[in-house]
C-alpha cells in the first residue's frame, strides 16, 4: 500500500463499440455510484479517460473495466495523490476519441506508427536527422517538451491535419518521432502521418507520463513540466539533474512554469511569483478593471 490515500488514473483503448451511446449513460451512472471523479470520453472507436478516487475506488474501477472483454488489456497509468484531482465526474459521448475530422478516418488498430518503449524513444531522440513532433497543443508545449521537438502550431487536435500539410510535408522521407501526454493522441496522429505519405513514423508508447516513470530514462531529455488536464495543471517529468524550467511569464518573460486562468476572460497564461503578487491572476489591466466594475 502507498502513503497517499488517492490515485489518478489515465487510460485509453481503441476498440469498436457498437453500443457506445448506451455505454456512456451506463458508465456515468456507474462512476457516480462508485464515487470517482474525472473526465471520460466514449465513442464508437473506444474509450479515453482520466479520473481520481481513493485507492479502493480506483482499484475497483480498474478491475471492473478490465472485466469487460473489450477493455481486458487496457493499460492504466497511475499517479498517487493527496486527494481528488477533479471536482466532478463527466462521462461524455463523442464521435471521435481524438477529434481530427478527417475525410479518410484513421483506425489506429489498422494504421498507426511503431510503438517505442521509453528507452527506445530516448535512444532514437538522440539520432541525427530525426524529426520530433509534439502531438499536443501549443500551450502544453510551452511549459515543457522533449528537447529539439517542433512546437505544434495548434490549439486543438482538429487543427493538426491542416498544420501538418502546410508545415511538415518536406519531412516525408525523414524518421519521425511523435509523443503526447499518455499516448492516445499519437495513436491517431502517427496513423494520419502514415496515410499522408510519411515513410518512417514511430510514437512514444504510453506517452510522456510513462516515459517519466521509466526507471532507466527517468524523464531524461524532457525539458520543463508536462501539462495535465486536471487540478494539478502540470507534473514533473525529468527526475534527473538535467531538469529545467522552460515556460515564460506572460507579463515579464521571466522563466517560470506556473499556469493560471484569468478570472475575467479565462485566458490561461503563465505567471511568475512576483507578477502573481502584482497582477494576481488577471491577464491585463482591462480584465482587472472589468472585475472591479462587474
Ligand atoms: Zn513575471
Ligand atoms: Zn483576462
Amino acid at each position: 500500500m502507498s502513503t497517499h490515500p488517492y490515485r489518478i488514473l489515465l487510460f485509453y483503448k481503441f476498440v469498436a463499440l457498437e453500443d457506445s451511446e448506451t455505454l456512456t449513460a451506463e458508465h456515468l451512472q456507474y462512476c457516480k455510484d462508485l464515487g470517482v471523479k474525472g473526465r471520460i470520453l466514449i465513442s464508437p472507436e473506444g474509450i479515453n479517460g482520466t479520473l481520481s478516487g481513493t485507492w479502493e475506488q480506483t482499484e475497483q474501477y480498474m478491475n471492473d473495466l478490465r472485466a469487460d472483454a473489450r477493455f481486458a488489456d487496457v493499460v492504466f497509468k497511475i499517479d498517487e495523490s493527496e486527494g481528488h484531482a477533479f471536482k466532478k465526474i463527466f462521462v461524455r459521448h463523442k464521435q471521435e476519441l481524438v477529434t481530427f475530422r478527417l475525410e479518410q478516418d484513421v483506425d489506429p488498430n489498422v494504421t498507426t506508427g511503431k510503438h517505442l518503449s521509453p528507452k527506445e524513444f530516448y535512444e532514437q531522440l538522440q539520432q541525427e536527422d530525426v524529426i520530433v513532433i509534439d502531438g499536443r497543443n501549443d500551450y502544453e508545449y510551452d511549459i515543457g517538451h522533449f528537447r529539439g521537438a517542433i512546437r505544434p502550431g495548434v490549439e486543438s487536435s482538429r487543427e493538426f491535419p491542416e498544420w501538418i500539410r502546410e508545415n511538415l510535408s518536406q519531412y516525408k522521407d525523414k524518421k519521425i518521432l511523435t509523443y503526447c501526454t499518455g499516448g492516445v493522441r499519437c495513436e491517431k496522429l502517427s496513423g494520419f502521418l502514415m496515410n499522408e505519405g510519411f515513410n518512417d513514423v514511430a510514437q512514444l508508447d504510453g506517452g510522456i507520463v510513462t516515459y517519466s516513470k521509466d526507471p532507466e530514462v527517468q524523464g531524461r531529455l524532457f525539458d520543463g513540466k508536462c501539462y495535465v488536464f486536471d487540478e494539478r495543471i502540470s507534473v514533473k517529468i525529468n527526475h534527473t539533474d538535467e531538469d529545467v524550467v522552460v515556460g515564460k511569464c506572460f507579463h515579464c518573460e521571466d522563466t517560470t512554469d506556473h499556469y493560471v486562468n484569468c478570472p475575467v476572460c479565462n485566458l490561461q497564461h503563465i505567471v511568475c511569483d512576483s507578477c502573481e503578487d502584482e497582477h494576481e491572476h488577471y491577464c491585463s489591466d482591462a480584465c482587472r478593471e472589468q472585475a472591479l466594475v462587474g
